[in-house]
C-alpha cells in the first residue's frame, strides 16, 4: 500500500515571485509580414548558403562544441575591433548573458537598476535570479532622466545597472554624457547593451578601458543571426574570468559556432544588409511623420516606435492585413498608443504602410 500524501502542485513548490510572472510572450506569425521582432529580413546570397551547407554537411555534431569557442572568439574580436587588453564571453543569445551577469551579483537583497520603459528582460531576469529591480522612469521623451537616475543609484546602490544603447523599445541613443556620468556614479556593474549596435551611429565598445566597472553586451540576432542564438559580453578579464565559472560549458553549439564563424568572414555582406536597413529605417521614419495622426520617434535601431490614436484597434487592423508588428499599448503606461515597427525589405515596408494607412482610416 502506498503512503498517502497530498498533491504535489506548482503552487506549493515554485518560487512565488516566479508564479507571479507572466510568461515572455511570442505571437504567432505563420503567413504573416512578421516586423515584430527586429529580425534582418534579408536571406543569404546562394553561394555563401552553399558554403554554410557544406560545412554543417561534414560538422562534427556527434561532438560536444569547443567550450572555449576560440576561433569564434578570434572572429568575434576582429570584426568588433576589440581593444587587445579586452575580453569576450559567449552567450546563447545576449538574454543568456543577462542572466549571467544577474546570477553573478545575486547576493540577497542586490538590486539590478534600468530605465523605463526599456527591454522587459532586465526586469524579467531580476525576478528569476531574486535581485531586487528598480526601473527608473525615462523623461517623456525617452531620454535618460539623470537626476533621477543619480538620485536612485544613491539610494539603491545597484550592484548592476543595465542601458540599452539604443534603447528598446524606444530606438532612441541616449546621450553618451549621461551615460558616463552614470557609469561614474555606480557602485557597482554598468552593461550597456548594444543589441542594436549595426545601426547606431555610437559605441561604449572604445571606452571599454577608462572604466573599472563597464561591460559592453552586444548580439548578432539583429545583424542577421537571430536563429543561431549568439551574444557576447566584452570586457576587463577580471570580470569576465569570474563570469565564466558560471556559464554552461557548452552553451554554445557546434552549429552556433562554425556557421557564425563563417558568417563573420563574410562580415561585409552582413553589413551591406544593415545599411540597407538603415536606409529604409529613414525613408519608414518620413513615411510615417508625414502620416496623419502619427507621431514617429526617431531612432538609431532598426525598428520605429510611433504614437496613434486607438493604437490597439489600428495594430489589430494592420494584423487583418497580414502584417504583424508589436503592439506595447496597455503595457507600460509611457507607451499608452505606442506600436513598434520592424524594419523590413522594401516590398514588406511599403505593405506596412498601406495596412497602416487603411487601418488608421477605417478607426477614424
Ligand atoms: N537586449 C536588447 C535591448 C534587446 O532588444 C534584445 C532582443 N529583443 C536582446 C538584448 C536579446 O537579444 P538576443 O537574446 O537575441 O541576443
Amino acid at each position: 500500500m502506498s503512503l498517502a500524501r497530498s498533491a504535489v502542485l506548482p503552487e506549493n513548490l515554485i518560487r512565488q515571485e516566479l508564479l507571479a510572472l507572466s510568461a515572455y510572450h511570442v505571437q504567432p506569425a505563420s503567413n504573416m509580414v512578421k516586423l515584430d521582432a527586429m529580425e534582418n529580413p534579408y536571406t543569404l546570397p546562394q553561394p555563401l548558403r552553399e558554403e554554410l551547407a557544406q560545412w554543417v554537411a561534414n560538422s562534427a555534431i556527434n561532438r560536444y562544441p569547443d567550450a572555449g569557442a576560440t576561433e569564434l572568439k578570434a572572429a568575434i574580436r576582429q570584426v568588433s575591433n576589440l581593444p587587445a587588453e579586452m575580453d569576450v564571453l559567449l552567450g546563447n543569445g545576449s538574454d543568456e548573458i543577462i542572466q549571467l551577469l544577474a546570477m553573478a551579483v545575486a547576493k540577497p537583497g542586490a538590486v539590478l537598476l534600468s530605465v523605463e520603459p526599456s527591454f522587459v528582460m532586465y526586469k524579467m531576469i531580476a525576478a528569476f535570479t531574486g535581485m531586487t529591480y528598480v526601473g527608473v522612469p525615462l523623461t517623456e521623451d525617452f531620454e535618460l532622466d539623470l537626476p533621477a537616475m543619480l538620485a536612485a543609484i544613491e539610494q539603491h546602490q545597484p550592484a548592476l545597472i543595465f542601458l540599452a544603447y539604443p534603447n528598446n523599445p524606444t530606438g532612441n541613443l541616449f546621450d553618451a554624457a549621461a551615460v558616463k556620468q552614470i557609469i561614474q556614479a555606480a557602485p557597482g556593474l554598468v552593461v550597456v547593451d548594444e543589441a542594436y549596435y549595426a545601426f547606431a551611429s555610437d559605441s561604449f565598445l572604445p571606452q571599454l578601458s577608462q572604466y573599472d566597472n563597464l561591460l559592453v553586451m552586444r548580439t548578432f540576432s539583429k545583424l542577421g543571426m537571430a536563429g543561431l542564438r549568439l551574444g557576447f559580453l566584452a570586457g576587463a578579464p577580471r570580470w569576465l574570468n569570474q563570469l565564466e565559472k558560471l556559464r554552461l560549458p557548452y552553451n554554445v553549439g557546434v552549429l552556433t559556432q562554425g556557421v557564425a564563424q563563417i558568417m563573420l568572414r563574410h562580415h561585409d555582406i552582413l553589413l551591406a544588409q544593415a545599411a540597407h536597413i538603415k536606409q529604409d529605417r529613414a525613408w519608414l521614419y518620413e513615411r510615417l511623420v508625414g502620416t496623419v495622426d502619427v507621431r514617429a520617434f526617431v531612432s538609431e535601431a532598426n525598428f520605429l516606435l510611433f504614437r496613434v490614436d486607438r493604437a490597439t484597434d489600428v495594430f489589430q487592423g494592420i494584423r487583418q492585413r497580414g502584417v504583424l508588428i508589436k503592439n506595447l499599448n496597455g503595457g507600460h503606461p509611457m507607451l499608452s498608443d505606442c506600436l513598434r515597427v520592424t524594419v523590413g525589405t522594401e516590398v514588406e515596408n511599403e505593405q506596412f504602410m498601406a495596412a497602416l494607412q487603411s487601418s488608421i482610416h477605417q478607426f477614424a
